[in-house]
């Protein structure tokens, strides 16, 4: 069976050891159910990985990947840093009262105004992308006489995917400072000797949903050429490396993810070799997972409603959400796994796709998976939707966001309510 997932007496699906469909009378569908348990595990395998390497570092939990209060709070917990993008994503870990030193402000078009709070909140690093970027820290700085620690985003040429990864010359990227031409110098010259703004190193991402390490060894080279050339050049020492997330989960049975430890290893090795090689120092190392921490940490759990049977072509069952809480399959063609949470231990005999409930031919979930004989009135549980779902949900068709509730040691807390109609026309005025 799947992460986090058992199937009890009645056959049903439980996950953190709560049935499924006592959650579904509770609370309704659709419903994101989180293991608690599972996030810590995910944590602890970067956290303890590199504690037991004896290296200092930092895991910052890319928000994006499912930000709110009570997962902030988790995350916390957990002794992780945050990366966040933007002000939502740095008021909610304000609201979670995240220590703000351990926050970590990205984004590729930063506003002055969100640049602003994240000073005035005392926001312990930004991850700088641009030149206009650079222009407005040091107004901003200079304007409040008040310090930053910066690292500069770089793109190394190394786009990973899933199995294999390319080698660009020059990466066509809408983030960060190109390596491979002077860009990266030039934002280095600019940065290095500032009054205010202190360089503490580099900072690259990339890609997502990795499943070897390879990727991740390139990037460390050839952030060490440059950091052995600036060494070199202008006795720059790094004192942060952030090599960012992308650590493959298992969405299907096709994906066979790493170890989380097996990462920290690789990146550790071929850091303090590069190191030694390069004659600098050995830098505190941070990394980036969000969908490694949450992804696998969550189910879906949606009531099935109408069926239509093709002969010879397809059939159609529909649940009642789609791509209004999980737009991956329509946005990335991403693919999923899904049971029947009331028929754990019936035959899985019945081929069919999922779609949603949204007026668009493009919101399916899953096409042609086995499942056993489904009517309506089921439940279906599609796996590993922690990460980039409820985040990614909108209000399409005037559907209301769905409930999130945690579960762990057996017990069940809502965490996000489900929205009403009225929380849909809050902010509609009337124009009569
Ligand atoms: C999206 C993103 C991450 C997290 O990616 P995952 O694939 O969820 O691990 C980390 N760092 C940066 C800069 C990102 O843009």
């Amino acid at each position: 069976m799947r992460e986090s997932v058992e199937v009890n007496d009645q056959g049903h699906l439980t996950i953190g050891g709560v049935d499924t469909i006592d959650l579904v009378n509770k609370y309704g569908t659709p419903l994101f159910v989180y293991d608690v348990e599972r996030i810590r595990k995910n944590a602890r395998a970067f956290v303890e990985g590199f504690k037991k390497l004896g290296v200092k570092a930092q895991v910052a939990y890319a928000s994006k990947a499912f930000s709110s209060i009570a997962m902030l709070q988790v995350a916390k917990q957990e002794g992780l840093s945050l990366d966040i993008v933007s002000e939502g994503e740095l008021y909610t870990a304000l609201k979670a009262n995240f220590p703000v030193d351990k926050i970590h402000m990205h984004g590729n078009n930063k506003s002055k105004k969100e640049l602003e709070m994240a000073m005035q909140h005392g926001v312990g690093c930004i991850v700088v992308d641009n030149f206009h970027e650079i222009e407005l820290i040091d107004q901003l700085t200079k304007a409040y006489d008040q310090s930053i620690d910066v690292l500069l985003r770089v793109t190394p040429g190394i786009e990973a995917h899933t199995h294999d990864y390319i080698l660009t010359g020059n990466e066509d990227s809408k983030f960060g400072f190109d390596i491979s031409n002077q860009q990266a110098e030039q934002a280095f010259l600019a940065l290095k000797d500032h009054d205010y703004i202190r360089l503490k190193g580099l900072h690259c991402h990339i890609g997502s949903q990795i499943f070897e390490t390879d990727g991740f060894i390139m990037a460390v080279r050839r952030l060490f050429d440059t950091l052995g050339k600036w060494h070199h050049e202008y006795q720059f020492e790094a004192d942060v490396l952030n090599l960012g997330g992308g650590f493959g989960i298992r969405y299907t049975d096709e994906d066979e993810p790493l170890e989380l430890e097996e990462y920290v290893h690789a990146l550790v090795d071929e850091i303090k070799q590069q190191a030694n090689q390069k004659d600098v120092s050995f830098p505190e190392i941070w990394i980036e997972p969000g969908r490694a921490i949450v992804g696998n940490a969550a189910i879906t759990l949606y009531e099935v409603g109408s069926k239509k049977e093709i002969p010879n072509v397809r059939n159609y069952i529909s649940v009642d959400g789609g791509m209004t809480d999980n737009i991956r399959p329509a946005l990335y063609n991403a693919k999923y796994d899904a049971v029947v949470a009331n028929k754990m231990n019936v035959e899985r005999d019945y081929e069919t796709s999922i779609a949603g409930k949204c007026c668009e031919s493009g919101d399916m979930l899953i096409w042609d998976v086995l499942l056993p004989d489904i009517t309506a009135g089921d439940i279906l549980a599609v796996f590993s939707t922690g990460a980039y779902g409820y985040s990614m949900s909108s209000h399409y068709n005037r559907f209301p966001k769905a409930a999130v509730v945690f579960v762990e040691n057996g017990k069940d807390q809502l965490v996000i309510k489900r929205e009403t109609y009225e929380d849909l026309v809050r902010n509609d005025l009337s124009y009569e």
